[in-house]
């Protein structure tokens, strides 16, 4: 894998209006993408990790969304600064998105050949036939049998499996340098599941691109990302390689996603873990902390002070958290339950 940035997210602040109030959805984030990775934003959600995405893309509803400042560098240039029929030059050709529900997303009244055909017809200048069979040709290499029979079919005849495969073309036909996966196995069964990530992972390298990895499943981020950033409540609050963020996390929200993950053994009659509580209200973030209401371990000065980024020694790995602070005298650091699931 070259480290080279090719994607780079600097002090990103979204907010959007409504009757209450400003929600500020995303809060000064900041993270980079290099050629050939696979990165993974993880929270839950209403962290603000779609937000933050569609704001990369140029997606986000312009109504009441606004974009209150940084920077999105991609290839040298800030995506923020491009005009809309600039950006739509780089929307779905050299940026492309996989969205979490097929079903929804996909138009029930065009065969599946057509929607994949639309983005390479829209950004090359081709006959039909040649996007025809450039849209085979990708059903091929996503392993979908039969693809000039399925490429008449219209969504609702087609499996889920099958339908998020289609999206994952769709997504593919232009060979973009990055494609931005939004829950993309939410709405599929595990072993279906663990077919699109396989594909997903092989195409990585077959067609040269890199990909950011947008979820709240655990297991899914350890089969696909490089690396990985924690975000809550609209910021960051944890970064590292993924075997450092599985087996050596710094933050009491990390460890309890890690914690969330099913064990196969646990019995089934035990209760799954989860984080209690609720994430904050983003139109009055909290002064301090934003976890420190659900953090077993909050101390007074969670309550008053944001946590400073705290740097370890493991390449790039960092978290927000008091507990890490070298005066602090609790200063145990949060640790996984005993033979909590690294979710392979
Ligand atoms: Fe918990 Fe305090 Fe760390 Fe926030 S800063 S995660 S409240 S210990």
């Amino acid at each position: 894998m070259e480290n080279k940035k090719i994607l780079e997210v600097r002090d990103l602040v979204v907010s959007f209006d409504t009757f209450q109030g400003s929600v500020q959805a995303v809060r000064g984030v900041s993270w980079y993408l290099n050629r050939k990775e696979t990165i993974a934003i993880v929270g839950e959600s209403g962290c603000g990790k779609t937000v933050t995405i569609q704001t990369v893309v140029g997606l986000n509803p312009k109504k009441n969304g606004s974009v209150k400042g940084g920077e999105v560098l991609f290839e040298g240039k800030n995506l923020l600064d491009l005009t809309p029929k600039q950006m739509r030059k780089v929307q779905g050709n050299q940026l492309s998105i996989i969205f979490q529900d097929p079903f929804t997303y996909l138009n029930p009244t065009m065969t599946v050949g057509e929607q994949i055909m639309e983005p390479y017809l829209q950004h090359h200048a081709v006959s039909r036939e040649e996007a025809r069979q450039k849209a085979i040709e990708i059903l091929k290499l996503i392993s979908l049998p039969s693809p000039e029979e399925n490429m008449k079919r219209y969504p609702h005849q087609l499996s889920g499996g099958m339908r998020q495969r289609i999206m994952i073309a769709m997504a593919l036909i232009c060979s973009p340098r990055i494609v931005f996966a939004d829950e993309p196995t939410t709405a599929l069964d595990v072993t279906i599941q663990a077919q699109i990530i396989e594909l997903m992972n092989s195409l990585k390298e077959k067609i040269d691109t890199s990909i950011v990895l947008i979820t709240h499943d655990m297991g899914v981020v350890a089969n696909m990302a490089d690396r990985i950033y924690v975000m809550y409540a609209g910021q960051i609050v944890e970064h590292g390689d993924s075997d450092t963020v599985f087996h050596r996390p710094k933050h009491p929200y990390t460890w309890g996603l890690l914690n969330s993950v099913p064990r196969l053994d646990k019995k089934v009659a035990d209760d799954l873990y989860s984080i209690p509580g609720t994430p904050p209200d983003l139109i009055e973030p909290p002064k301090g902390c934003a976890f420190a209401a659900r953090c077993p371990y909050a101390m007074n000065i969670c309550r008053t002070s944001q946590p400073p980024r705290i740097e370890f020694e493991e390449k790039e790995h960092y978290a927000s958290c008091w507990l890490n602070h070298p005066e602090c005298i609790r200063r145990r650091g949060p640790v996984r339950r005993e033979g909590a699931s690294d979710g392979k």
